[in-house]
């Protein structure tokens, strides 16, 4: 079975990604020259995406991992959030950079962000590959986006479909699209 006969269309193909996190990742070196950079990558979705920013950020930095879990209905403000792994690195006083996949309804990043805030960083911004902006539904301390997309259900460089599709170099929207995305 070739798993790639349901991709659609490219998004943003490798060449693209790699300029533009390259981008991303001298702005944010920029920003935090000096400071005590914590770079949290929430799992799974981000795990491509972060192992190509933080290459592209030339500074001093500790890197962790969070996992969360989203069940319900994307577009339900009733959305289920769980903490399936927390962060293991101390981020009392230090600058927090959460590196997330996509922002949709901003209620993921959101129940992350609190539950960091309580563990009193001195700075706490976000970095997203991509941001759905006619989508969100919360305000989150977004402070960089990659690429900002509207109402498609994106797959590839870390982003699955139940599941599948996560090893794609390329981002790509599938021709088959699960029904509540
Ligand atoms: P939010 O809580 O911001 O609505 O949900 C964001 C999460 O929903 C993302 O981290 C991602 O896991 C999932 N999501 C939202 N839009 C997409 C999309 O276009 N493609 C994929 N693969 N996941 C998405
Ligand atoms: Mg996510």
């Amino acid at each position: 079975m070739d798993y790639k006969k349901n991709i659609d269309k490219v998004l943003y193909d490798r060449d693209i990604l790699a300029a533009r996190v390259v981008e991303v990742g001298r702005q944010i070196r920029a920003d935090y020259a000096g400071k005590d950079l914590v770079a949290v990558t929430v799992l799974k979705g981000a795990f491509v995406f972060a192992a190509d920013l933080i290459r592209a950020i030339d500074l001093p930095m500790a890197v962790d991992f969070a996992e969360i879990i989203s069940y319900g209905e994307g577009a339900e403000i009733a959305e289920e959030v769980v903490l399936t792994k927390d962060v293991a690195v101390n981020v009392k006083g230090r600058d927090v950079l959460v590196v997330e996949d996509i922002i949709d309804t901003g209620l993921t990043t959101s129940f992350l962000v609190d539950h960091l805030r309580i563990r009193e960083p001195r700075s706490i911004h976000i970095c997203a590959l991509l941001y759905k902006p006619a989508m969100q539904r919360v305000e989150v301390p977004l402070r960089y986006v990659c690429f900002e997309v509207g109402d498609v259900f994106a797959v590839g460089y870390g982003l699955d479909y139940a599941g599948q599709y996560r090893n794609l170099p390329d981002i790509v929207t599938l021709k088959e699209i699960p029904p509540e995305e």
